[in-house]
């Protein structure tokens, strides 16, 4: 069977499980661990007004268009999901008559990742302070990133003539330099707060512990598949904003791999499969010179 881009995805849609899984050995060695100081935000829901200067720094410190229908209320009236252009949304939930509440989604940064363990390129990489990066030229665009992710981040650029996976990076260069992510630095309410993930995890328990009216008694994120970088805490449960409920604590690696445990199929795929990638790879180069020599042509 000559091996296509089409015919690499019909595979992959037979076996996309077990292939997520089968990346996982390779792809986890490269895992570095998250260090004492990682890095993360706790994001107080009961602090968001909505004002979305969030997704406005967002834009401008990741060079994407700006946000929809900024400072127009009714972008509220449908809920809307990160994309290759907005890297961070905000939404706004009713939770009872005339009480609403607004949420600030983006990539959650996952202490163990399941985008890190299912890329089999290793262009999605966990570090140690936190963010977990994307270096386009690595990526094959395969998209089990995609398929892996329990929060539905990664998207791809399927309007693009060579696309590629876009999600937040949680500004990991602007991290280098010591700063902020730019949305946390933009929060003019102290909805965001930056700093350790054990510190903001204290952080987070000292608010409901003095607060215990008010306060859900949950740290979204401490635990949730392993633990994330993005913390949340609200006054009303976090899946009623949005928030992926009942997703345990163990991480999706760790699943992953139980999984191929029990998946002995892929040692059958995997061939094909490496084929079908080389493919992606040399299609996409293909099309990069393609649209480099056309640019040229109209210098
Ligand atoms: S939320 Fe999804 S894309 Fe972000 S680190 Fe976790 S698994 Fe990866
Ligand atoms: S900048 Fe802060 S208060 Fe404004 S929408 Fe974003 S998280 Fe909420």
């Amino acid at each position: 069977m000559k091996l296509t881009r089409r015919t690499f995805f019909k595979v992959s849609a037979i076996g996309a499980t077990a292939v997520a899984g089968a990346a996982a050995p390779a792809a986890a060695s490269s895992l570095a661990p998250a260090g004492e100081d990682s890095r993360a935000v706790l994001v107080d829901t009961t602090r968001c007004v909505g004002c979305r200067s969030c997704e406005a720094a967002c834009a401008e410190a990741n060079r994407l268009p700006d946000p929809a229908m900024a400072g127009d209320e009714r972008v509220f009236e449908a809920k809307r999901e990160t994309d290759q252009r907005a890297f961070t949304v905000v939404n706004r939930y009713t939770v009872a008559k005339d009480d609403v509440r607004f949420i600030k989604t983006q990539c959650m940064h996952c202490v163990d990742p399941a985008c890190v363990s299912a890329c089999p390129a290793r262009a999605l990489e966990k570090t140690a302070s936190g963010p977990v990066t994307y270096t386009g030229s690595r990526c094959l665009g395969c998209r089990y990133c995609m398929l892996s992710c329990p929060f539905g981040v990664p998207k791809f650029e399927y309007d693009k003539p060579v696309p590629y996976v876009k999600k937040c990076t949680f500004c990991a260069e602007r991290q280098a330099q010591g700063l902020p992510p730019a949305c946390a630095d933009a929060c003019p309410t102290g909805a965001l707060s930056f700093g350790t993930r054990a510190a903001l995890i204290e952080e987070a328990k000292l608010r409901i512990y003095q607060n215990p009216d008010q306060y859900v008694h949950h740290v979204y994120g401490e635990r949730e598949v392993g633990g994330t970088s993005w913390l949340y805490i609200g006054d009303v449960d976090l899946d009623r904003l949005g928030l992926p409920g009942g997703l345990g604590e163990t991480p999706r690696p760790a699943l992953a791999s139980t999984a191929l445990g029990a998946v002995p199929l892929i040692l059958t795929l995997w061939p094909p499969i490496l084929m079908g990638l080389h493919a992606i790879t040399k299609r996409r180069n293909d099309v990069k010179d393609d649209v480099a020599a056309g640019e040229a042509r109209h210098d």
